[in-house]
């Protein structure tokens, strides 16, 4: 007998027909003899539909209040699956984040979790009871209600497996494990049987949604088992994260190509070219509480440098006009921006021995035309920062190039 913790994502519940779908599912890991804690989305669409919603009655909703309806979507969608549970024989109870007592820190939208109380759910399991709670949500020590980012339900799910110590946490999904990438944007992408834990890490850090960053994150910490898998299949074994320790393999070079279009790029012309400049321009952003990603500075020429950034879209207004009189004081020439970008990036933890990867990167995308604006590199990682409208080109040629797709 095992202690598993499901996850099912919006799509998954989109609707009646497939919430009694996932009580079916749910029923036969439970009649098998297994102890289950399920952890569940909001219906496809309904978190996006709330926000809307919000943005009617305020431009820029307060997260306070935000927070308090936007969590509102994963509680209808747990008592409705308690009810089908129940409706199969099966004794179920539901939670909110705030009832388990999620524990978070006050970051309103976008809150991380601190702890979680164990007692209410342990009791319900011994009681032989599915426990059944909301994703993406949790409380403050004040008692108000936070979420926890979009995508946040894998990090409820692997954050209650690493709580209870349970022996797997399966995230269930509209696709049938992680893939090469994205398989909606290159349909003859391959799904991966097992992917390193550093690798799933890099993927879900550059834009492939199929896991929330923070839930990988917890995985590595808490060393759960976590496993992607398909809602909508009977069998199928998905694709399971695991730690490069355990690995006797030999590791394949690239294991996928990832890609997002959240990003905003700022550029300072002009800069003066001495020490401290870096400081000065990012000192005030990071004040602000944004998040920098790729940095560039070119050589100075004539005692004058450019100086480029990219921060998510969300923060780009804002960083340009915390920028504005920065610019000013240091007397820069000029202050320029665009959010039509998108960063593509080739992972691999084989990478680190082989080299060449750069280079065949570069090339695929100059074959096609396609101009690479800002670069940066790891030794698991290749990222580039293109021209929006040349994303799915670039997915598709990148992974080619590196011979991922299926075997025909
Ligand atoms: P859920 O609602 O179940 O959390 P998400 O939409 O958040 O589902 O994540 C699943 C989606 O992630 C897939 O439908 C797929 O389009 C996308 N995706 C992006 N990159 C990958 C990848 N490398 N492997 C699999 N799916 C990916
Ligand atoms: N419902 C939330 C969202 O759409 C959380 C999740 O689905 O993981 O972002
Ligand atoms: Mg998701």
């Amino acid at each position: 007998m095992a202690l598993i913790v499901q996850k099912y994502g919006g799509t998954s519940v989109g609707s009646p027909d497939r919430i009694k779908n996932v009580a079916r599912r749910v029923a036969r890991w439970k009649r098998a003899g297994h102890r289950l804690v399920v952890v569940v989305s909001a219906m496809s669409g309904e978190t996006n539909r709330l926000i809307a919603l919000a943005k009617e009655i305020q431009a820029h909703p307060d997260p306070r209040e935000l927070d308090v309806m936007v969590s509102t979507g994963e509680q209808v969608t747990i008592a409705l699956l308690c009810m089908a549970l129940m409706d199969l024989g099966l004794k179920a109870r539901s939670y909110t984040g705030a009832q388990v007592r999620i524990l978070t820190d006050s970051a309103h939208t976008r809150a991380r979790i601190v702890s979680i109380e164990e007692r209410t759910m342990r009791r319900d399991l011994d009681e032989d009871c599915v426990v059944v709670v909301a994703g993406f949500q949790g409380v403050d020590e004040a008692g108000n209600i936070t979420t926890l980012g979009r995508g946040g339900s894998d990090t409820t799910g692997v954050a209650l497996a690493a709580a209870l110590k349970a022996d797997e946490c399966q995230i269930y999904t509209d696709v049938d494990g992680v893939y090469t990438t994205d398989p909606r944007i290159v349909p003859d992408a391959r799904r991966l049987d097992t992917i390193t834990f550093e690798e799933m890490l890099e993927m879900a850090s550059l834009g492939s949604r199929v896991l929330q960053i923070r839930s990988v994150e917890f995985a590595g910490k808490y060393k759960v088992k976590l496993r992607v898998l398909s809602s909508f299949e009977e069998e199928g074994a998905g694709t399971l994260i695991t730690f490069e320790e355990d690995e006797k393999m030999e590791q394949a070079t690239i294991s996928g190509i990832a890609f997002n279009r959240d990003e905003a790029k700022i550029t300072i012309l002009g800069v003066p070219d001495r020490p401290g400049i870096a400081y000065q321009i990012l000192g005030p952003i990071g004040d602000a509480d944004i998040d920098v990603d790729m940095i560039v500075q070119n050589v100075g020429h004539d005692g004058l440098t450019d100086f480029s950034f990219t921060v998510h879209r969300n923060d780009y207004q804002k960083a340009l006009e915390i920028l504005k009189p920065v610019a000013q004081h240091i007397k820069a020439r000029e202050v320029q921006g665009g959010d039509k970008i998108a960063k593509v990036s080739v992972v691999g933890v084989g990478m680190r021995s082989h080299a060449g990867i750069a280079s065949t990167a570069f090339r695929t995308l100059a074959e096609e035309g396609i101009n690479i604006q800002m670069i940066s590199t790891s030794e698991i990682k290749i990222s580039v920062v293109i021209d929006e409208k040349y994303m799915e080109l670039a997915v598709r040629v990148l992974h080619k190039a590196f011979g991922l797709e299926q075997p025909a």
